[in-house]
Protein backbone atom coordinates (compact mmCIF):
# COMPACT_ATOMS: atom_id res chain seq x y z
CA UNK A 1 0.00 0.00 0.00
CA UNK A 2 1.12 3.49 -0.94
CA UNK A 3 1.64 6.02 1.90
CA UNK A 4 0.54 9.07 0.50
CA UNK A 5 0.03 12.16 2.09
CA UNK A 6 -3.03 14.08 0.89
CA UNK A 7 -1.31 17.43 1.23
CA UNK A 8 1.31 15.78 -0.83
CA UNK A 9 -0.65 16.74 -4.06
CA UNK A 10 0.43 19.90 -5.43
CA UNK A 11 0.30 20.91 -8.84
CA UNK A 12 1.78 23.29 -10.81
CA UNK A 13 -0.21 24.60 -13.47
CA UNK A 14 -3.51 26.28 -13.86
CA UNK A 15 -6.85 24.35 -14.43
CA UNK A 16 -8.93 26.18 -17.34
CA UNK A 17 -11.04 28.00 -15.09
CA UNK A 18 -7.92 30.03 -14.35
CA UNK A 19 -6.85 30.19 -18.17
CA UNK A 20 -10.23 31.60 -19.55
CA UNK A 21 -12.05 34.33 -17.86
CA UNK A 22 -15.81 33.96 -17.18
CA UNK A 23 -16.63 36.42 -19.61
CA UNK A 24 -14.98 33.29 -22.42
CA UNK A 25 -16.84 34.88 -25.33
CA UNK A 26 -15.64 38.36 -24.68
CA UNK A 27 -12.31 36.92 -24.28
CA UNK A 28 -12.02 34.99 -27.57
CA UNK A 29 -13.30 37.88 -29.35
CA UNK A 30 -11.01 40.18 -27.88
CA UNK A 31 -8.05 37.51 -28.20
CA UNK A 32 -8.63 37.24 -31.93
CA UNK A 33 -8.50 41.10 -32.61
CA UNK A 34 -4.81 40.67 -31.48
CA UNK A 35 -3.72 38.27 -34.14
CA UNK A 36 -1.57 39.96 -36.36
CA UNK A 37 -1.67 40.15 -39.92
CA UNK A 38 0.44 37.34 -40.65
CA UNK A 39 -1.58 34.91 -38.18
CA UNK A 40 -4.64 36.07 -39.76
CA UNK A 41 -3.93 35.23 -43.55
CA UNK A 42 -2.64 31.93 -42.21
CA UNK A 43 -5.56 31.67 -40.32
CA UNK A 44 -8.24 32.01 -44.02
CA UNK A 45 -5.70 29.60 -45.68
CA UNK A 46 -6.32 27.00 -43.13
CA UNK A 47 -10.30 27.42 -42.82
CA UNK A 48 -10.49 27.20 -46.30
CA UNK A 49 -8.82 23.56 -45.95
CA UNK A 50 -11.17 22.85 -43.45
CA UNK A 51 -14.07 23.54 -44.69
CA UNK A 52 -13.42 21.32 -47.63
CA UNK A 53 -12.28 18.50 -45.75
CA UNK A 54 -15.79 18.50 -44.24
CA UNK A 55 -17.70 18.84 -47.44
CA UNK A 56 -15.49 16.76 -49.60
CA UNK A 57 -17.23 14.16 -51.36
CA UNK A 58 -14.14 12.03 -52.36
CA UNK A 59 -12.61 11.99 -49.10
CA UNK A 60 -9.72 12.01 -48.49
CA UNK A 61 -8.74 13.82 -52.09
CA UNK A 62 -5.52 15.52 -52.93
CA UNK A 63 -7.41 18.66 -51.72
CA UNK A 64 -7.77 17.04 -48.56
CA UNK A 65 -4.02 15.64 -48.11
CA UNK A 66 -2.65 19.20 -49.22
CA UNK A 67 -5.03 21.22 -46.48
CA UNK A 68 -4.41 18.77 -43.70
CA UNK A 69 -0.45 18.57 -44.78
CA UNK A 70 -0.95 23.13 -44.37
CA UNK A 71 -2.00 22.67 -41.18
CA UNK A 72 0.41 20.05 -39.69
CA UNK A 73 3.13 22.77 -41.83
CA UNK A 74 2.26 25.35 -40.13
CA UNK A 75 2.20 23.42 -36.67
CA UNK A 76 5.94 22.92 -37.01
CA UNK A 77 6.79 26.30 -38.47
CA UNK A 78 7.86 28.23 -35.28
CA UNK A 79 8.90 31.42 -37.18
CA UNK A 80 5.32 31.93 -36.85
CA UNK A 81 3.42 32.71 -33.65
CA UNK A 82 1.72 29.12 -32.88
CA UNK A 83 -0.19 29.72 -29.56
CA UNK A 84 -2.03 32.75 -31.47
CA UNK A 85 -2.72 30.12 -34.29
CA UNK A 86 -3.93 27.60 -32.19
CA UNK A 87 -6.27 29.89 -30.35
CA UNK A 88 -7.70 30.81 -33.58
CA UNK A 89 -7.72 27.40 -35.17
CA UNK A 90 -9.46 26.53 -31.24
CA UNK A 91 -11.78 29.86 -31.44
CA UNK A 92 -12.24 30.46 -35.23
CA UNK A 93 -12.39 27.48 -37.04
CA UNK A 94 -14.21 24.15 -37.47
CA UNK A 95 -10.67 22.37 -37.08
CA UNK A 96 -12.33 20.50 -34.04
CA UNK A 97 -15.71 19.49 -36.04
CA UNK A 98 -13.45 18.92 -39.03
CA UNK A 99 -11.24 16.27 -36.38
CA UNK A 100 -14.31 14.50 -34.99
CA UNK A 101 -15.64 14.15 -37.91
CA UNK A 102 -13.03 12.43 -40.06
CA UNK A 103 -12.21 10.59 -36.98
CA UNK A 104 -15.71 9.08 -37.15
CA UNK A 105 -15.54 7.77 -40.12
CA UNK A 106 -14.76 3.77 -38.73
CA UNK A 107 -13.92 2.11 -42.03
CA UNK A 108 -11.27 3.88 -43.14
CA UNK A 109 -9.77 3.66 -39.50
CA UNK A 110 -10.39 0.02 -39.43
CA UNK A 111 -8.47 -0.53 -42.78
CA UNK A 112 -5.33 0.95 -41.28
CA UNK A 113 -5.95 -1.26 -38.36
CA UNK A 114 -6.82 -4.06 -40.88
CA UNK A 115 -3.48 -3.78 -42.79
CA UNK A 116 -0.88 -6.61 -43.58
CA UNK A 117 2.55 -5.36 -42.04
CA UNK A 118 4.48 -7.73 -44.04
CA UNK A 119 2.89 -5.46 -47.38
CA UNK A 120 3.22 -2.13 -48.39
CA UNK A 121 0.10 -0.19 -48.17
CA UNK A 122 -2.67 -0.16 -51.10
CA UNK A 123 -2.67 3.58 -52.61
CA UNK A 124 -6.25 4.17 -51.21
CA UNK A 125 -4.81 3.16 -47.90
CA UNK A 126 -1.82 5.16 -47.58
CA UNK A 127 -3.77 8.09 -48.24
CA UNK A 128 -6.34 7.81 -45.18
CA UNK A 129 -2.75 6.75 -43.37
CA UNK A 130 -1.18 9.91 -44.43
CA UNK A 131 -4.46 12.09 -43.63
CA UNK A 132 -4.55 10.71 -40.46
CA UNK A 133 -1.05 10.86 -39.64
CA UNK A 134 -1.04 14.76 -40.25
CA UNK A 135 -4.52 15.35 -38.61
CA UNK A 136 -2.89 13.61 -35.49
CA UNK A 137 0.60 15.22 -35.92
CA UNK A 138 -1.21 18.91 -36.01
CA UNK A 139 -3.24 18.24 -32.97
CA UNK A 140 -0.14 16.98 -31.14
CA UNK A 141 1.52 20.28 -32.29
CA UNK A 142 -1.44 22.40 -30.85
CA UNK A 143 -2.56 21.18 -27.67
CA UNK A 144 1.23 21.50 -26.99
CA UNK A 145 0.98 25.20 -27.96
CA UNK A 146 -2.56 26.50 -27.46
CA UNK A 147 -4.58 26.93 -24.40
CA UNK A 148 -8.00 27.39 -26.11
CA UNK A 149 -7.04 24.89 -28.99
CA UNK A 150 -6.71 22.14 -26.16
CA UNK A 151 -9.64 23.51 -24.45
CA UNK A 152 -11.78 23.34 -27.22
CA UNK A 153 -10.28 19.52 -28.52
CA UNK A 154 -12.20 18.88 -25.16
CA UNK A 155 -15.14 20.61 -25.42
CA UNK A 156 -15.96 19.16 -29.11
CA UNK A 157 -14.95 15.76 -27.88
CA UNK A 158 -11.96 15.01 -29.71
CA UNK A 159 -10.33 13.73 -26.80
CA UNK A 160 -13.30 11.61 -25.54
CA UNK A 161 -13.11 9.94 -29.47
CA UNK A 162 -9.38 9.09 -28.88
CA UNK A 163 -9.86 7.33 -25.95
CA UNK A 164 -12.56 5.22 -27.51
CA UNK A 165 -10.28 4.79 -30.10
CA UNK A 166 -7.47 3.88 -27.35
CA UNK A 167 -9.67 1.03 -25.70
CA UNK A 168 -11.07 0.04 -28.73
CA UNK A 169 -6.91 -0.72 -29.45
CA UNK A 170 -6.85 -2.85 -26.32
CA UNK A 171 -9.71 -4.19 -26.66
CA UNK A 172 -9.49 -6.67 -29.41
CA UNK A 173 -6.23 -7.09 -27.79
CA UNK A 174 -5.38 -8.17 -31.92
CA UNK A 175 -1.69 -7.28 -32.67
CA UNK A 176 -1.08 -3.50 -33.96
CA UNK A 177 0.72 -3.17 -36.97
CA UNK A 178 2.96 0.10 -37.38
CA UNK A 179 0.94 2.04 -38.90
CA UNK A 180 -1.08 2.16 -36.17
CA UNK A 181 1.65 2.22 -33.66
CA UNK A 182 2.42 5.95 -35.28
CA UNK A 183 -1.04 7.09 -35.05
CA UNK A 184 -1.19 5.79 -31.57
CA UNK A 185 2.21 7.36 -31.06
CA UNK A 186 1.29 11.04 -31.70
CA UNK A 187 -2.04 10.53 -30.15
CA UNK A 188 -1.00 9.84 -27.02
CA UNK A 189 1.48 12.82 -27.08
CA UNK A 190 -1.61 14.83 -28.10
CA UNK A 191 -3.32 13.47 -24.72
CA UNK A 192 -0.53 13.58 -22.64
CA UNK A 193 -0.27 17.72 -23.93
CA UNK A 194 -3.91 18.15 -22.72
CA UNK A 195 -3.44 16.19 -19.48
CA UNK A 196 -0.19 17.91 -18.21
CA UNK A 197 -0.85 21.17 -19.24
CA UNK A 198 -4.40 21.24 -18.10
CA UNK A 199 -4.66 18.82 -15.20
CA UNK A 200 -8.18 19.04 -14.41
CA UNK A 201 -9.12 16.84 -17.49
CA UNK A 202 -7.23 13.89 -16.59
CA UNK A 203 -9.64 12.79 -14.15
CA UNK A 204 -12.46 13.03 -16.75
CA UNK A 205 -10.56 10.43 -19.10
CA UNK A 206 -10.33 7.80 -16.88
CA UNK A 207 -11.80 5.13 -18.03
CA UNK A 208 -8.59 5.07 -20.60
CA UNK A 209 -6.12 3.66 -17.78
CA UNK A 210 -6.72 0.53 -19.08
CA UNK A 211 -5.37 1.47 -22.37
CA UNK A 212 -2.31 2.95 -20.92
CA UNK A 213 -1.50 0.21 -18.63
CA UNK A 214 -1.56 -1.87 -22.25
CA UNK A 215 0.64 0.89 -23.85
CA UNK A 216 2.90 1.09 -20.90
CA UNK A 217 3.48 -3.38 -21.74
CA UNK A 218 5.05 -1.65 -25.15
CA UNK A 219 8.54 -2.63 -26.35
CA UNK A 220 9.01 0.26 -27.50
CA UNK A 221 10.88 2.81 -24.91
CA UNK A 222 9.48 6.01 -26.31
CA UNK A 223 5.70 4.65 -26.39
CA UNK A 224 6.25 2.37 -22.85
CA UNK A 225 7.19 5.63 -21.28
CA UNK A 226 4.95 8.00 -22.58
CA UNK A 227 2.14 5.60 -21.65
CA UNK A 228 3.38 5.67 -18.50
CA UNK A 229 3.50 9.15 -17.89
CA UNK A 230 0.13 9.49 -18.58
CA UNK A 231 -1.18 6.87 -16.60
CA UNK A 232 0.40 8.27 -13.97
CA UNK A 233 -1.66 11.51 -14.53
CA UNK A 234 -4.95 9.36 -15.15
CA UNK A 235 -4.69 7.18 -11.90
CA UNK A 236 -6.31 8.21 -8.13
CA UNK A 237 -4.47 8.02 -5.54
CA UNK A 238 -5.31 5.01 -4.18
CA UNK A 239 -5.26 3.02 -7.36
CA UNK A 240 -1.21 3.46 -7.00
CA UNK A 241 -0.57 0.21 -7.59
CA UNK A 242 -0.95 0.72 -11.32
CA UNK A 243 1.85 2.67 -11.39
CA UNK A 244 4.09 -0.31 -11.21
CA UNK A 245 6.93 -0.06 -13.51
CA UNK A 246 9.94 -1.11 -14.52
CA UNK A 247 13.81 -0.01 -14.52
CA UNK A 248 13.85 0.51 -17.65
CA UNK A 249 11.27 2.97 -18.22
CA UNK A 250 12.69 5.16 -15.04
CA UNK A 251 16.06 4.81 -16.53
CA UNK A 252 14.45 6.28 -19.92
CA UNK A 253 12.99 9.10 -17.99
CA UNK A 254 16.20 9.37 -16.21
CA UNK A 255 18.65 9.76 -19.11
CA UNK A 256 15.60 11.89 -20.63
CA UNK A 257 15.93 14.57 -17.71
CA UNK A 258 19.50 14.34 -17.43
CA UNK A 259 19.48 14.98 -21.25
CA UNK A 260 17.12 18.21 -20.72
CA UNK A 261 19.31 19.71 -18.11
CA UNK A 262 22.77 19.47 -20.34
CA UNK A 263 21.27 21.69 -22.67
CA UNK A 264 20.74 25.36 -22.03
CA UNK A 265 17.10 25.65 -22.79
CA UNK A 266 16.44 22.60 -20.28
CA UNK A 267 15.11 21.00 -23.25
CA UNK A 268 15.25 17.54 -25.50
CA UNK A 269 14.20 16.92 -28.59
CA UNK A 270 14.02 13.03 -29.89
CA UNK A 271 12.63 12.04 -33.46
CA UNK A 272 11.26 9.14 -33.93
CA UNK A 273 10.85 7.63 -37.73
CA UNK A 274 7.44 6.80 -38.78
CA UNK A 275 6.52 3.90 -40.61
CA UNK A 276 6.24 6.54 -43.75
CA UNK A 277 9.84 7.75 -44.51
CA UNK A 278 9.17 11.44 -45.08
CA UNK A 279 7.19 11.79 -41.80
CA UNK A 280 9.45 12.13 -38.67
CA UNK A 281 7.65 12.90 -35.30
CA UNK A 282 9.52 14.96 -33.27
CA UNK A 283 8.99 14.81 -29.67
CA UNK A 284 10.45 17.77 -26.93
CA UNK A 285 10.87 16.88 -23.70
CA UNK A 286 11.57 19.90 -21.03
CA UNK A 287 12.70 19.56 -17.97
CA UNK A 288 9.86 20.51 -15.85
CA UNK A 289 7.57 18.20 -17.50
CA UNK A 290 9.78 15.17 -16.84
CA UNK A 291 10.33 16.08 -13.57
CA UNK A 292 6.67 16.51 -12.88
CA UNK A 293 5.89 13.09 -14.66
CA UNK A 294 8.77 11.82 -12.21
CA UNK A 295 6.60 13.30 -9.27
CA UNK A 296 3.18 11.80 -10.29
CA UNK A 297 5.21 8.18 -10.82
CA UNK A 298 6.53 8.38 -7.09
CA UNK A 299 3.19 7.97 -5.66
CA UNK A 300 4.37 4.51 -6.05
CA UNK A 301 6.38 2.92 -3.58
CA UNK A 302 8.03 0.68 -5.81
CA UNK A 303 8.94 3.89 -8.03
CA UNK A 304 10.32 5.62 -4.88
CA UNK A 305 13.02 2.96 -4.40
CA UNK A 306 13.72 2.66 -8.29
CA UNK A 307 14.48 6.00 -9.08
CA UNK A 308 16.83 6.38 -5.76
CA UNK A 309 18.06 3.35 -7.17
CA UNK A 310 18.94 4.73 -10.36
CA UNK A 311 20.49 7.93 -9.83
CA UNK A 312 17.46 10.53 -9.09
CA UNK A 313 19.22 12.16 -6.06
CA UNK A 314 21.62 14.06 -8.26
CA UNK A 315 19.43 14.83 -10.89
CA UNK A 316 17.36 16.37 -8.25
CA UNK A 317 20.21 18.50 -6.62
CA UNK A 318 20.56 19.64 -10.24
CA UNK A 319 17.27 20.88 -10.13
CA UNK A 320 16.57 22.46 -6.78
CA UNK A 321 19.79 25.37 -7.84
CA UNK A 322 19.33 28.80 -8.23
CA UNK A 323 18.95 29.31 -11.65
CA UNK A 324 16.24 26.63 -12.23
CA UNK A 325 12.71 27.86 -13.19
CA UNK A 326 10.17 27.47 -10.36
CA UNK A 327 8.57 25.10 -12.04
CA UNK A 328 11.43 22.73 -12.11
CA UNK A 329 12.27 23.33 -8.66
CA UNK A 330 8.84 22.97 -7.30
CA UNK A 331 8.48 19.96 -9.31
CA UNK A 332 12.00 18.72 -7.95
CA UNK A 333 11.11 19.60 -4.47
CA UNK A 334 7.48 17.59 -4.49
CA UNK A 335 10.05 14.64 -6.09
CA UNK A 336 12.03 14.77 -2.83
CA UNK A 337 9.02 15.30 -0.40
CA UNK A 338 7.55 11.94 -1.58
CA UNK A 339 10.76 9.77 -1.87
CA UNK A 340 11.35 11.19 1.56
CA UNK A 341 8.20 8.75 3.17
CA UNK A 342 10.54 5.95 2.25
CA UNK A 343 12.59 5.60 5.94
CA UNK A 344 15.65 4.45 3.79
CA UNK A 345 15.30 7.58 1.01
CA UNK A 346 14.92 10.11 4.16
CA UNK A 347 18.06 9.22 5.60
CA UNK A 348 19.75 9.70 2.30
CA UNK A 349 18.52 12.83 1.54
CA UNK A 350 19.60 14.10 5.06
CA UNK A 351 23.38 13.94 3.21
CA UNK A 352 22.67 15.81 0.80
CA UNK A 353 23.85 19.25 1.67
CA UNK A 354 23.05 21.21 -1.23
CA UNK A 355 19.56 19.54 -1.84
CA UNK A 356 18.98 20.46 1.97
CA UNK A 357 20.20 23.66 1.46
CA UNK A 358 18.08 24.53 -1.69
CA UNK A 359 15.38 23.51 -0.48
CA UNK A 360 15.41 25.93 2.82
CA UNK A 361 16.26 28.36 0.47
CA UNK A 362 12.61 27.60 -1.33
CA UNK A 363 11.28 27.66 1.76
CA UNK A 364 11.56 31.16 1.67
CA UNK A 365 10.55 31.57 -1.48
CA UNK A 366 7.57 34.20 -2.94
CA UNK A 367 5.91 31.88 -4.58
CA UNK A 368 3.30 30.08 -2.97
CA UNK A 369 3.45 26.52 -4.06
CA UNK A 370 7.50 26.25 -4.49
CA UNK A 371 7.26 27.55 -0.86
CA UNK A 372 4.90 24.34 0.40
CA UNK A 373 7.03 21.78 -1.76
CA UNK A 374 10.14 22.70 0.10
CA UNK A 375 8.52 23.19 3.43
CA UNK A 376 7.17 19.75 2.98
CA UNK A 377 10.08 17.98 1.88
CA UNK A 378 12.44 19.31 4.33
CA UNK A 379 9.65 18.46 6.98
CA UNK A 380 9.08 14.88 5.83
CA UNK A 381 13.26 14.25 5.43
CA UNK A 382 13.31 15.68 9.38
CA UNK A 383 9.95 13.95 10.33
CA UNK A 384 11.72 11.21 13.36
CA UNK A 385 11.20 7.80 11.88
CA UNK A 386 10.91 4.70 14.51
CA UNK A 387 15.16 4.91 15.38
CA UNK A 388 14.40 3.28 18.97
CA UNK A 389 16.25 -0.10 19.32
CA UNK A 390 13.86 -3.26 19.03
CA UNK A 391 14.00 -4.98 22.55
CA UNK A 392 17.08 -7.40 23.08
CA UNK A 393 18.94 -5.43 20.28
CA UNK A 394 22.55 -4.73 20.75
CA UNK A 395 23.52 -1.60 23.25
CA UNK A 396 19.89 -1.49 23.89
CA UNK A 397 19.40 -1.32 27.73
CA UNK A 398 18.46 0.86 30.84
CA UNK A 399 21.02 3.84 31.66
CA UNK A 400 21.99 3.48 27.63
CA UNK A 401 21.28 7.31 27.37
CA UNK A 402 22.55 8.15 30.29
CA UNK A 403 26.23 8.33 29.27
CA UNK A 404 27.86 11.31 28.65
CA UNK A 405 27.72 12.52 25.15
CA UNK A 406 31.47 12.42 23.43
CA UNK A 407 33.00 14.80 21.06
CA UNK A 408 32.61 12.10 18.13
CA UNK A 409 28.72 12.74 18.70
CA UNK A 410 28.73 16.60 18.93
CA UNK A 411 30.95 16.56 15.41
CA UNK A 412 28.19 14.19 13.91
CA UNK A 413 25.47 16.23 14.99
CA UNK A 414 27.55 19.53 13.65
CA UNK A 415 27.81 17.86 10.29
CA UNK A 416 24.02 16.54 10.20
CA UNK A 417 22.10 19.55 11.82
CA UNK A 418 20.86 21.23 8.23
CA UNK A 419 21.63 25.23 7.77
CA UNK A 420 17.89 25.87 8.07
CA UNK A 421 17.67 24.82 11.78
CA UNK A 422 20.59 26.56 12.65
CA UNK A 423 18.43 29.21 14.24
CA UNK A 424 16.08 26.97 15.73
CA UNK A 425 18.68 24.33 16.83
CA UNK A 426 20.46 26.94 18.71
CA UNK A 427 17.88 28.22 20.36
CA UNK A 428 17.02 25.04 22.10
CA UNK A 429 20.93 24.61 23.22
CA UNK A 430 20.30 28.15 24.86
CA UNK A 431 22.16 30.29 22.95
CA UNK A 432 20.93 33.57 22.01
CA UNK A 433 19.70 34.49 18.83
CA UNK A 434 22.38 37.60 18.45
CA UNK A 435 25.04 35.43 19.88
CA UNK A 436 24.08 32.28 17.29
CA UNK A 437 24.21 35.19 14.44
CA UNK A 438 27.73 36.49 15.54
CA UNK A 439 29.20 32.93 16.02
CA UNK A 440 27.80 32.20 12.24
CA UNK A 441 29.21 35.37 11.35
CA UNK A 442 32.30 34.07 12.72
CA UNK A 443 32.80 31.20 10.71
CA UNK A 444 31.85 32.95 7.74
CA UNK A 445 28.49 31.12 7.43
CA UNK A 446 30.08 28.17 7.68
CA UNK A 447 26.61 26.33 9.12
CA UNK A 448 28.76 23.31 10.24
CA UNK A 449 31.82 24.78 12.47
CA UNK A 450 29.02 27.33 13.56
CA UNK A 451 26.59 24.03 15.37
CA UNK A 452 29.40 22.77 16.60
CA UNK A 453 30.92 26.05 18.80
CA UNK A 454 26.91 26.33 19.82
CA UNK A 455 27.14 22.71 21.15
CA UNK A 456 30.67 23.13 23.03
CA UNK A 457 28.50 26.35 24.60
CA UNK A 458 25.65 23.80 25.88
CA UNK A 459 27.92 21.35 27.05
CA UNK A 460 30.23 23.71 29.21
CA UNK A 461 27.39 24.52 30.86
CA UNK A 462 26.55 21.56 32.53
CA UNK A 463 27.74 17.89 32.49
CA UNK A 464 25.10 16.56 29.14
CA UNK A 465 24.04 12.98 28.65
CA UNK A 466 23.03 11.43 25.29
CA UNK A 467 19.48 11.34 26.81
CA UNK A 468 19.72 15.13 26.92
CA UNK A 469 21.25 15.53 23.59
CA UNK A 470 18.13 13.90 22.22
CA UNK A 471 15.75 15.68 23.61
CA UNK A 472 17.31 18.96 21.91
CA UNK A 473 17.02 17.26 18.86
CA UNK A 474 13.49 16.47 19.36
CA UNK A 475 12.82 19.90 20.77
CA UNK A 476 14.53 21.43 17.56
CA UNK A 477 12.15 19.37 15.09
CA UNK A 478 15.49 17.22 14.22
CA UNK A 479 14.14 13.82 16.05
CA UNK A 480 15.35 12.25 12.66
CA UNK A 481 18.81 13.28 13.62
CA UNK A 482 18.80 10.71 16.64
CA UNK A 483 19.59 7.69 14.90
CA UNK A 484 23.37 9.20 14.35
CA UNK A 485 23.94 9.42 18.13
CA UNK A 486 23.35 6.61 19.70
ZN1 LIG B 1 -11.23 16.44 -50.53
Amino acid sequence: MARVCSSNVVRILTDPSDLIPADSAAAKTKRIVEFSDEVKKCLTLLKAGIKHIQGCEGFPCTSCLKSINDIVTVSRNSKIDRNAVGDGLGIDTDYCKMFTYTWKKRDMLQKIEDADPQKDLSHETTRMFTFYIELLGSAMNFTDQSDYFRLQMEEDGCLSLIVDWFLHLVRDDKAMNKWVDDMMFDAMNMFDNVCRKVPSLAPKHHRAVPAFQKFSESKDSMTQTKAVMILAKLVKKEEADKLSTDYICILTLLSDLKGCLENPEHEKKTDRKTSIEKIVTTITSSAGELAQAIDDLTINDNNKQLVVEHGVIPILAKLLQRDCSVEEKTSAANVVWRLAFLKENKEKLRKERDIIYNLSEGSRHINEKLRDACEGALFEINKTTDVESPPGAPHSGPGRNQRKVSDEMLNDVAKEVPSYAYDQFSEKLVVKHNQARNILTKYQSNYEEATRECLAKWTDRSTRSVADLHDVLRAAELGGLIGNCN
